[in-house]
């Protein structure tokens, strides 16, 4: 029987390709029915079978595995899951870079994540006092854990800090009154946020106070006229002014302000509620310190150093917030059930900062000690080189960053481990890491690939490695069993 095969297959390959009819039998394509329809699962197979042709066509030998109808199957899977899969998945971070505003800023704990899934598949009281049996608001689910870990009066949440800044320049100051802010702080945060459009947006006049450099009270005093109504702190995220420099502290803004009758708005960005700076993570402004400081309304991201899901949070004084909530605005950028879910369960945790330590990921990830990070690297070594993985391989210190705006200055100590293929460029390699499933984002830079661990959680090692080999096997054959 394999004489006549070969014989056949010499005079016409094409022969050798089995009917879509056949391979849409494979269970895995049945099954992939279920999810797919028909319809796309038969495209998927005819598109194979169509690269396939192709390829013998053009003189290529395809051994008898590749033209297997199981193994076209699962191509066929891989394409279903690329063009109808969703586009958004689960990928493994291993840039080192902790709040990647690519890839979604921050991962949410297991708790919060549960609360999210939770929430997501049922009804819930969002709106319905349980109690009582009438209508609620749904920001009641917040509030108070918001004021407890703030300090602040009071509290709601919308969509992003964007739309919270928009909301509170929109209440003190909308219809042209204008806002003072120190030109040193007229930032740009992750392109699309820029404080002069914002303030347009909202409708406030910005004034600008003072030079790039050199901010002084007197300079916020020169500045105030009759249509002034408020003062506006920006924390300079991203970037740090050094050298000659001036600027003035909140707490004397505010007690000047005070004195005029001004309101003062502190945007704090990054909404940091724990002292980092045992673990040397300093120059973030603390949610705490600010409504200590005495600004009247204060500002931040959820999903930045709180570790939480995308929210923008308002704390400050009871009657700003009630007229922000008033604002027809404020209903564009409600946060919805999954999100108050999420951040509920991840306030949670603050209650108690030990507890926020140990279980939000953000922090967690920020305080992983570097020793530790270099043993999880040589233990990826050593499970690779087990494998004959074919590349140099070393574990080498390097420094990382916070990403996401914050903590721009603080360049953690980290490991990595240090992947110099023997075939395939590091291009190919960062591709094809990419392109399988889950996608691996990697660093790379002369002709290596840089695995930082600071940013894969433990449980995903094991699926990195796999990834790792696949990626080898695809470009240089099979590899030794571990
Ligand atoms: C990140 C940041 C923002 C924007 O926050 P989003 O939640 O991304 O809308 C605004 N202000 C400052 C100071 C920031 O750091």
């Amino acid at each position: 029987m394999n004489e006549t095969h070969s014989v056949m297959n010499e005079t016409n390959p094409l022969r050798r390709l089995p009917a879509v009819s056949r391979v849409l039998e494979e269970a895995a394509l049945v099954e992939a029915r279920q999810s797919y329809g028909l319809a796309a699962v038969t495209a998927a197979v005819r598109q194979v079978l169509a690269e396939m042709r192709q390829r013998l066509q053009a003189g290529q030998t395809l051994d008898t595995e590749e033209l297997a109808p199981a193994h076209l199957a699962q191509q066929a899977l891989l394409h279903l899951r690329r063009q109808c899969g969703p586009s958004l998945r689960p990928v493994i971070n291993a840039t080192g870079i902790v709040l990647h505003t690519n890839l979604g800023r921050a991962p949410l704990s297991e708790a919060a994540a549960q609360a999210a899934y939770e929430a997501a598949r049922s009804y819930v009281n969002l709106e319905l006092d349980l109690h009582g049996g009438q209508r609620s608001h749904r920001q009641e689910h917040v509030r108070q854990a918001l004021c407890r870990l703030s300090g602040a009066e009071w509290a709601t949440v919308v969509n992003n800090c964007a739309a919270a800044t928009i909301l509170v320049l929109r209440a003190v100051a909308g219809g042209g009154k204008e806002v003072l802010v120190s030109r040193g702080q007229l930032i740009e945060i992750g392109g699309s946020f820029r404080i002069p459009e914002i303030m347009a947006v909202s409708g406030a006049t910005l004034r600008e106070v003072g030079t790039t450099n050199i901010t002084r009270l007197s300079d916020y005093e020169r500045a105030t006229g009759p249509q002034t109504a408020a003062a506006m702190r920006i924390h300079t995220s991203n970037y740090r002014l050094r050298g000659f420099t001036r600027t003035v502290a909140l707490e004397d803004l505010v007690s000047w302000a005070r004195r005029r009758q001004l309101a003062v708005i502190d945007d704090i960005g990054s909404g940091l509620a724990v002292d980092l700076s045992p673990w040397g993570l300093t120059g973030e402004p603390i949610l705490s310190s600010s409504i200590r400081a005495g600004a009247d309304l204060v500002v931040c991201s959820g999903d930045k150093l709180l570790g939480g899901p995308q929210a923008g949070l308002i704390l400050g004084r009871k009657e700003w917030l009630e007229r922000i909530e008033r604002d027809p605005f404020f209903r564009a950028v409600r946060p919805d059930k999954m999100t108050l879910a999420a951040l509920t369960a991840t306030l949670q945790h603050y209650e108690d900062p030990a507890l926020a330590l140990n279980h939000v990921p953000v922090l967690r990830l920020l305080t992983t000690p570097a020793e530790q990070l270099q043993a999880r690297c040589q233990s990826l070594l050593e499970r690779l080189q087990s494998r004959s993985f074919p590349a140099a391989m070393q574990v080498l210190a390097q420094t990382a960053y916070a990403g996401g705006g914050s903590l721009p200055e603080i360049a953690l100590p980290t490991y990595v481990l240090q992947i110099r293929p023997h075939q395939g460029s590091e291009e190919e390699w960062a591709y094809r890491l990419r392109m399988g499933e889950p996608p691996v984002i990697a660093r790379r830079a002369q002709g290596c690939l840089w695995l930082d661990l600071r940013t894969v959680f433990p449980y995903q090692e094991d699926m990195l490695i796999q990834r790792l080999c696949q990626v080898a096997q695809s470009l240089a054959g099979p590899l030794d069993s571990p």
